[in-house]
C-alpha cells in the first residue's frame, strides 16, 4: 500500500481563500508539511491525528533544505500516509512546486496538485487593483525579483517595453534595484508602482507611488515583509476600489471574552468588518454540579417558563430530548425570555416565545406579569449564578417559583500576554466583565462595549465608565455599535 503526496496552493493570508478541495485534505491528511507563508489559521485546521513539520525558512522555526524536504514527502507518502504538502499561494507559482513534483514522479510516488489562489493575483485584488483592466493593461508578467541585480534571466528591456502591468514577488530587498533597471531601460520615472505588504491579512498595508518616488515612500512607512510590487496604471485603481483597507473595523484589534463555545457568531461578524479578533474566553459553560432542578421543569408542568439566556435554552433541550420528549411536552405552558439571541434560540427549537421585554434583563420582565399571581407555577431556567430581582418578586406576588439551574459558569485560566493593542474589549455579560479585570486590570486605551444594562453595571462597578452599549441585547446590535463608535472616533481623530 503506497500513499499519496498532494501539492496544495494554501492561498495567499486569508483563511478564506482556501480552497475546497485543500480544506477536504488537509482535514484527512496523515502528514502535514508546512511553508513559512502559510497562516497559521490554515495550519490549525490540520486533524490532531496528524503529524505537522513546519519546513518554511522562517528565522523562528526550522527550515529543512529543499532535497530533504523532497526525501521526507517521499519517505512519508511510502508508508502509505496521506501526506499534504502547504504551500503559499499557489504550489506552481515561484513555490518550487514544479521541482517537488519532478522528484516524486522520479521516485515513482503518486501525487496531485492543487493550484491555490497566488499572492500575485491576490494580493493586488485585496489592494484594490485589478491586475487586467480593459482601459488600463492587456498583459500580466509575473517575475522573480530575487535575482534582480544578477545578469541572468530577466530581460529589462523587455519588460520596459510592456505597456500591461507586471507584478514582481520575493522582490521587496531589491526595490530600488528593480526600479532602477526599467527606469534605465526605457520605462517613464512616473509609472505607477503599488507596494503591498502582508496582502489579505488583517496587517494588510499598501504604499502607491511610481518608478521614481516608491522607494522612498516605503522606506518611510516601514512595510514589513512579505510584500510584493505591482507596476502598471492599473495601479492607480487603488484610490477607488480600495475595499479591503476600508472596512469600518479593518486593523482594529477587538477582544471577545464571551465562552469560546459562544464567540463565533461575535467573531464572524467582526471579521467580516475587517477586525482581527482576540479571543479571551473568560469563562467556560459546564454542567450543573446536579440536574435535579432542571429535572423538575422538565418533567412537571409549569404555567410559565423563563429562560434568561441561550445556555439555558441550549440545556433545557438537550434534557427534555435525552428523555424522549419533545416540544409536544411544552404545550400550554407560557414562555418567556430575555434577550433577542434567546429568542432566537427557542424558534430554532420551534417556540415562539409568548413574552420578550425590550431590555436584556430579567427584571424587565416584571411589569409584564399580573400582580397577583396566587398558585402559578414559574420555573426559571438559568445558571447556578444570577440575579434573584425577579424570582423574589414573583413569589411576593404569590407565585410558586422553582429555580431549575442549567449550568454553571466558570472561570478559565487566562492568558493576559495576548492582550497588547487593544481597540476595542466587548463584554456580552455580567460574569464575562468580573473574570476579565481579575485577568486583565490594567487595560488602557481600549473602548469597553456592553450588551447591556447589567453589564454595563458590571462594568462600573470596577470604577469603569462603559464607553458604548447596545441598543437591544444581541450580538448584531454590540458589532453596530462598535462600527458606529469606531467611525466616530475616526471622524474626530482626522
Ligand atoms: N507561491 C506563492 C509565492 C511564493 S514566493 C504565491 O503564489 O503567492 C514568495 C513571495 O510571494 C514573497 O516574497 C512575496 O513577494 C509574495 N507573497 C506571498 N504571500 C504574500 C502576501 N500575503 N503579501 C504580500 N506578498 C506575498
Amino acid at each position: 500500500m503506497t500513499g499519496k503526496v498532494f501539492l496544495i496552493g494554501a492561498g495567499p493570508g486569508d483563511p478564506g481563500l482556501l480552497t475546497m478541495r485543500a480544506a477536504d485534505l488537509i482535514a484527512r491528511a496523515d502528514f502535514i508539511a508546512i511553508d513559512a507563508l502559510v497562516s497559521d489559521a490554515i495550519a490549525e485546521r490540520a486533524p490532531k491525528t496528524a503529524e505537522v513539520v513546519y519546513v518554511g525558512k522562517r528565522a523562528s522555526k526550522h527550515a529543512l533544505p529543499q532535497d530533504q524536504i523532497n526525501q521526507l514527502l517521499i519517505d512519508e507518502a511510502k508508508k502509505g500516509k496521506i501526506v499534504v504538502r502547504l504551500k503559499g499561494g499557489d504550489p506552481f507559482v515561484f513555490g518550487r512546486g514544479g521541482e517537488e513534483a519532478e522528484e516524486l514522479a522520479a521516485a515513482g510516488v503518486a501525487f496531485e496538485i492543487v493550484p491555490g489562489i497566488s499572492s500575485s493575483i491576490a494580493g493586488p485584488a485585496y489592494a484594490g487593483i485589478p491586475v487586467t483592466h480593459r482601459s488600463h493593461a492587456t498583459s500580466l508578467t509575473l517575475v522573480t525579483g530575487h535575482e534582480a541585480d544578477a545578469s541572468t534571466g530577466i530581460k529589462w528591456e523587455a519588460l520596459a517595453q510592456l505597456n500591461g502591468t507586471i507584478v514582481f514577488l520575493m522582490g521587496f530587498g531589491n526595490l530600488p534595484t528593480i526600479a532602477q533597471k526599467l527606469t534605465e531601460h526605457g520605462a517613464s520615472a512616473d509609472r505607477p508602482v503599488a507596494v503591498i505588504s502582508k496582502a489579505t491579512t488583517p496587517e494588510q498595508r499598501t504604499v502607491t507611488g511610481t518608478l521614481a518616488d516608491i522607494e522612498s515612500k516605503v522606506v518611510a512607512a516601514n512595510l514589513p515583509t512579505p510584500a510584493l510590487i505591482v507596476v502598471g496604471d492599473v495601479v492607480k485603481l487603488h484610490d477607488v476600489i480600495n475595499w479591503f483597507e476600508s472596512k469600518p473595523l479593518f486593523g482594529k484589534r477587538i477582544v471577545v471574552t464571551r465562552a469560546r463555545e459562544q464567540a463565533s457568531e461575535l467573531a464572524r461578524l467582526f471579521e467580516e468588518s475587517g477586525a482581527t479578533v482576540i479571543q479571551f474566553p473568560t469563562i467556560e459553560i459546564a454542567p450543573p454540579e446536579s440536574f435535579d432542578s432542571l429535572d423538575v421543569a422538565v418533567d412537571k408542568r409549569f404555567d410559565w417558563l423563563v429562560f434568561t439566556s441561550t445556555n439555558g435554552v441550549i440545556a433545557f433541550f438537550e434534557r427534555l430530548f435525552a428523555k424522549g420528549l419533545d416540544v409536544r411536552a411544552l404545550s400550554g405552558t407560557r414562555i418567556a425570555c430575555v434577550g433577542e439571541t434567546t429568542a432566537a434560540a427557542l424558534r430554532a427549537r420551534g417556540i415562539v416565545p409568548d413574552l420578550v421585554p425590550d431590555k436584556f434583563l430579567s427584571a424587565a420582565l416584571i411589569p409584564h406579569f399580573d400582580a397577583d399571581l396566587y398558585r402559578v407555577r414559574i420555573a426559571v431556567i438559568r445558571a447556578a449564578e444570577g440575579r434573584d430581582e425577579f424570582i423574589e418578586e414573583m413569589r411576593r406576588r404569590g407565585a410558586e417559583v422553582h429555580l431549575a439551574v442549567a449550568y454553571r459558569t466558570v472561570p478559565v485560566a487566562l492568558n493576559a500576554g495576548e492582550l497588547h493593542d487593544i481597540d476595542v474589549v466587548t463584554f456580552t455579560s455580567a460574569s464575562t466583565v468580573d473574570n476579565f479585570f481579575a485577568a486583565a486590570p490594567n487595560i488602557d486605551g481600549a473602548l469597553l462595549a456592553s450588551i447591556g444594562p447589567t453589564t454595563s453595571d458590571a462594568i462600573r462597578k470596577h470604577g469603569r465608565q462603559p464607553d458604548l452599549e447596545a441598543s437591544v441585547a444581541s450580538i448584531q446590535a454590540l458589532h453596530d455599535a462598535v462600527v458606529h463608535a469606531e467611525t466616530r472616533r475616526l471622524r474626530g481623530s482626522a
